[in-house]
């Protein structure tokens, strides 16, 4: 399925009878050069840079369900690159580049728009600290502005400045931020593997590994067995349960986060704004609804649906930010399983098992690192070297002391 303005024109015409599917639904083959266990953002951007990018062999996807029925489809859609330590800044100031140039690189409306993502500060030690990330941030190549009240307060008029527990007092902008549209991506991703002849394998659940002396040599599935020369797991909320399956235990939790939309309303949040004094991020959609989220649920669960305490949290933070909100009413709401690492940061590397290859532990923020994952995980599935940008991402790392404890709140996945 190709698009153009002619085929759109075409459509129009006819009735819109000839769009097809935008991949294929192929039989698995009985061995492939490359296993991506996982058919979320990851999973499938993984596939379309190793096929596109480093241009090796014979790929499969394996999807224990359907493509964008995972986190990939649940989360509040933003991106940004505003981070703190050398660890991590580089790889996601790599990962918004990469975003600036997907739709043309994919040839797919993503939705991606660059609409500022806005930090709220509300102590000098929060503005201290937002000056110290914006250097960071710059120091990286990254783009990052201090506002002080009044320009917080120039662009969002609406939020409570004054009559609040935690006044605003400013915010850390990175007007290159924003959001995409999440199941476009997955779907964009999903066209550009299969265009490049990446078996696209749905309703396929990876239930364990083939090893032998130490080497992966395939995987189980609820389709058979398949065989692989490299397999990469990217399955996100799923990774400790997965990984278990090849004997390994993983610095990661999971936790349902919960996802929120209210009825459309006229535009009124230009942009993406965080609450610096309790978890709660905003955005508009282009539809009008105002998409919103906050905690994790507090405790470890792989349902994909969260509790009540959870709701009434981030209710609560929103009120406290936009007191508005208290009159509109909320359409839906969802979770989705996150892979919690014990320091707030992923993992792109190589297993003990010769062969077999990890990616996860996403937290928070796996949306926006969606093209950068997919890049660093295919370039070292494709060269057995990490990415530049990729090097601290080791699973070993808890043990040599190299943790990337980016909020500075240690082992704790429900301080993240
Ligand atoms: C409510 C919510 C809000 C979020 N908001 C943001 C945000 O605003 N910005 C941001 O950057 N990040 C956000 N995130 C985090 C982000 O969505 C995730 O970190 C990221 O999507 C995880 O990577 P993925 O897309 O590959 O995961 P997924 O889409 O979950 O993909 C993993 C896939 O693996 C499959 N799988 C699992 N087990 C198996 C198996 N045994 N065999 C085969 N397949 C299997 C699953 O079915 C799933 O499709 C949010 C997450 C949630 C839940």
């Amino acid at each position: 399925m190709t698009y153009s303005a002619f085929r759109i024109l075409k459509e129009a015409l006819t009735g819109h009878k000839g769009w097809g599917p935008q991949w294929r639904d192929p039989v698995p083959q009985p061995d492939y050069d490359y296993v991506i266990v996982g058919g979320g953002g990851h999973g499938l951007a993984t596939a379309y840079y190793l096929a596109s990018k480093f241009d090796q062999g014979r790929i499969a996807v394996l999807e224990k369900r359907w493509i964008g029925g995972g986190n990939v489809g649940r989360n509040t859609t933003i991106i940004r690159s505003n981070y703190l330590l050398d660890g991590n800044e580089p790889f996601y100031e790599f990962s918004l580049k990469l975003w600036e140039g997907l739709e043309r690189d994919l040839n797919y409306n993503a939705m991606v728009s660059q609409r500022g993502v806005l930090n709220l500060v509300h102590t000098d030690a929060q503005r201290d600290s937002a000056r110290r990330r914006g250097n960071a941030m710059i120091l990286n190549g990254s783009d990052a502005e201090l506002l002080d009240a009044d320009g917080v307060r120039a662009m969002y008029p609406f939020l409570n400045f004054e009559d609040a527990r935690f006044p605003i007092k400013g915010g850390l902008l990175q007007r290159r931020g924003g959001t995409a549209r999440h199941d476009a991506v997955a779907w964009g991703y999903a066209r550009g593997a299969d265009r490049r002849g990446v078996d696209i394998i749905q309703n396929c659940e990876v239930t364990g590994f083939r090893i032998k002396d130490g080497k992966v040599l395939g995987v189980e599935t609820s389709r058979g067995y398949i065989a692989a020369d490299k397999v990469g797991v990217a399955v996100a909320g799923s990774s400790s349960r997965v990984m278990e399956t090849a004997g390994m235990r993983l610095p990661i939790e999971s936790h349902v986060l919960q996802a929120f939309v209210s009825e459309g309303l006229k535009p009124t949040i230009s942009g993406v704004i965080t609450y610096g004094a309790g978890h709660f991020y905003c955005s508009q959609s282009d539809k009008g609804g105002l998409v919103f989220g906050g905690d994790i649920d507090m405790y470890n669960s792989y349902a994909q649906r969260g509790n009540l305490p959870a709701v009434e949290d981030v209710m609560e933070s929103g009120i406290s930010l936009i007191p508005a909100l208290g009159r509109v009413r909320l359409l839906r709401s969802w979770g989705g399983i996150m892979d919690m690492s014990m320091d707030g940061s992923p993992f792109i590397d190589r297993t003990h098992i010769e062969g077999l290859y990890f990616n996860g532990g996403w937290c928070y923020g796996g949306f926006k690192a969606t093209p950068a994952s997919g890049y660093c995980f295919a370039h070292l599935l494709a060269t057995d070297r990490r990415h530049e940008t990729a090097t601290a991402y080791r699973l070993d790392r808890f043990r040599r002391g190299c943790m990337i404890d980016e909020k500075g709140q240690g082992a704790q996945p429900n301080l993240h």
